[in-house]
């Protein structure tokens, strides 16, 4: 299936490849001229450094663009001047300088003019189609994100087809599809965004994974994660559904709150795999554009920039999850560069990884004792580029998760969603909207833990987590302020708005039934809500918000209470 969208990155890159070989073939006259002179040994200093800045562009880009053997070409011309630059940098009086170069050389730099008109003649870049035939899609927040199931099985009432209500409890959507019906889930599979997941029962594994696979594309979007069902815990029948390609596995009689954690989980993880935000600085503006386009139609954010002095603004407005950084940025060093990004604090743990055509180990190591974190050796190709940049982009994630969200849940941690609320009331003033806050606190709660044992308690909270990452808004900001504590910054959402979703969200909740062995408990829940604009701070409207619950709590707990300043 191949998109508007998909076609337009194709001709970019179409386009940025034959100005990349306008420009080669300009290089490359000039290289020529040059070489004449050191046929006759003549080589001015100046026209070395001309010489091995062109080579160096060349090898560092030719290859992204379809012209590998070009580039390795001008990587081994460019080692040959290597020396001779260096030393030349060293030297003073370095104008007057003519400089013998070898024999080969002049030779050499023929043999790159055949090189590049051989190849331009040929189709555009190869790994262009493994771009274009990856699928376009939608890029998640890693909460708000409404979650869809696909249960396949025989029949509406078997073991699969059941755990449609209970599910959808939970705030996922589900959708039946026969076990026989190959178009309807292929419809899915095709229309489903990042969050979504295939429920089937064990046995019918072997003929729902492989359509999976083949209906996915060629790009490296990772397949929909499977969850399998059945009677059989052996390990025997275990392995075999691991065999088959499933996720996970859930034996009979089911835990559906387990399951439904498990289907939260497999979904987060894999749109936080596909998503990123990467800013790119690099002073060849074509193999600039060309890495923004590959990573784009990948569905990883990309921006670039080719004038250092706006790399600090930058960085502050877009936020990236990476830098790419070019080894040498016109006058400007990368390793300086990286160098100087550091001195904020905020940037401290941003990894930075260089694109270099330098493959000199020794250069490297230097570079990365300076404050870069890993190289990308030019020229990238670009599947290479696309999964090496999600890979870091999700290890960057990951880490600051781990720094800023709550592990049982995965929320936003106290001090964060607090920051959300500040942040809020800013926005609410400058743009002037409404928006709440909402305190919300799980009833008798200690009882639970007492009965049931602490090990179920958290498997309330997490349901209680996942639930609200299901119902509320890609923009609603969720946080866990305690223990079984939760707070909401809701934006552009009216408080008696933010009180009729929490009355809902708070039925819901008090339908979900936990089991442990053959007894089975609910839980209910009180949420105090305050209209953010009211108050001079945001501390102010949590005060008000805390108030209000408590005020519910008085008053009977489950369900909502809206500040009343008279009150
Ligand atoms: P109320 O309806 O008035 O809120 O009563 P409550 O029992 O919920 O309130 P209280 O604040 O007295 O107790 C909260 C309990 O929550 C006590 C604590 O052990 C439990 N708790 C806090 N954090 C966790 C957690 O991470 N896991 C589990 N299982 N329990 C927790
Ligand atoms: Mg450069
Ligand atoms: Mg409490
Ligand atoms: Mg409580």
């Amino acid at each position: 299936m191949v998109s508007q969208s998909d076609n337009d990155v194709s001709e970019k890159l179409k386009a940025l490849r034959s100005k990349f070989l306008d420009r080669a073939r300009d290089d490359i006259r000039e290289l020529s001229a040059y070489a004449e002179q050191t046929r006759s040994g003549k080589l001015s200093a100046e026209g070395l450094i001309r010489c091995y800045q062109s080579l160096h562009r060349l090898a560092g880009s030719a290859g992204t663009f379809g012209l590998p053997e070009l580039g390795q070409h001008a990587r081994s011309l460019e080692k040959k001047l290597k020396s001779q630059a260096e030393n030349l940098s060293k030297a003073s009086a370095v104008h007057q300088q003519t400089i013998a170069v070898s024999d080969g050389f002049a030779d050499g730099v023929d043999s790159l003019a055949e090189l590049v008109e051989i190849n331009s003649e040929k189709s555009a870049v190869s790994a262009t189609e493994t771009i274009v035939s990856a699928e376009q899609h939608r890029v998640d927040d890693s909460h708000g994100m409404q979650v869809r199931i696909l249960l396949v099985d025989s029949d509406r009432s078997g073991t699969v087809g059941s755990l449609s209500s209970g599910l959808a409890r939970y705030g996922f959507v589900c959708q039946f599809v026969d076990a026989q019906d190959e178009k309807a889930l292929q419809t899915f599979v095709v229309e489903s965004g990042s969050a979504a997941s295939v429920l089937c029962r064990d046995a019918d594994l072997p003929a729902v994974i492989p359509h999976l696979k083949s209906w996915r594309g060629t790009g490296s979007r990772r397949r929909l994660p499977v969850v399998a069902v059945g009677n059989d815990d052996s390990f025997d029948n275990n392995y075999r559904v691991a065999k088959a390609g499933a996720s996970a596995f859930f034996a009979e009689p089911i835990d559906v709150p387990e399951l439904a954690e498990r289907i939260e989980s497999l979904a987060m993880e894999r749109s936080a795999s596909v998503n990123g935000r990467v800013l790119i600085v690099e002073d060849d503006v074509e193999l600039a554009e060309h890495y923004c386009l590959v990573l784009r139609a990948a569905g990883i954010e990309a921006r670039f920039l080719t004038e250092p002095e706006h790399l600090m603004p930058e960085l502050s407005v877009f936020q990236p999850d990476i830098v790419l950084m070019d080894v040498q940025i016109g006058d400007y060093s990368g390793v300086t560069l990286a160098r100087l990004i550091r001195f904020e604090s905020r940037w401290l743990s941003l990894p930075i990884i260089y694109l270099s055509s330098e493959d000199n180990r020794d250069d490297q190591l230097e570079a990365l004792s300076k404050g870069a974190d890993e190289f990308l050796v030019k020229p990238v190709s670009d599947d290479y580029l696309v999964r090496s940049v999600r890979m870091r982009c999700y290890r960057a994630r990951q880490l600051s998760d781990l720094m800023n969200r709550d592990s049982l849940t995965g929320l936003l941690k106290h001090s964060l969603i607090k920051q959300e609320l500040e942040k809020e009331l800013a926005r609410c003033r400058r743009l002037g909207h409404y928006s709440s806050v909402v305190m919300l606190d799980l009833d008798h709660f200690k009882k639970i833990n007492d009965t049931w044992g602490h090990r179920h308690g958290d498997t309330v909270i997490r349901a209680l987590a996942n639930l609200l990452r299901n119902r509320l808004r890609e923009t609603d900001m969720i946080g866990r302020y305690g223990g079984e504590e939760f707070m909401l910054v809701l934006p552009d959402c009216s408080v008696q708005a933010a009180a009729q979703l929490l009355r809902g969200i708070g039925e819901s909740f008090s339908e979900l039934t936990f089991s442990v062995g053959e007894e089975s408990f609910h839980v209910t829940l009180s949420a105090g809500a305050a209209g953010i604009n009211d108050f001079e701070s945001g501390e102010a409207a949590l005060e008000a918000a805390d108030k209000a619950l408590y005020r519910r709590k008085r008053g009977g707990r489950a369900g909502v209470t809206i500040h009343d300043a008279k009150q």
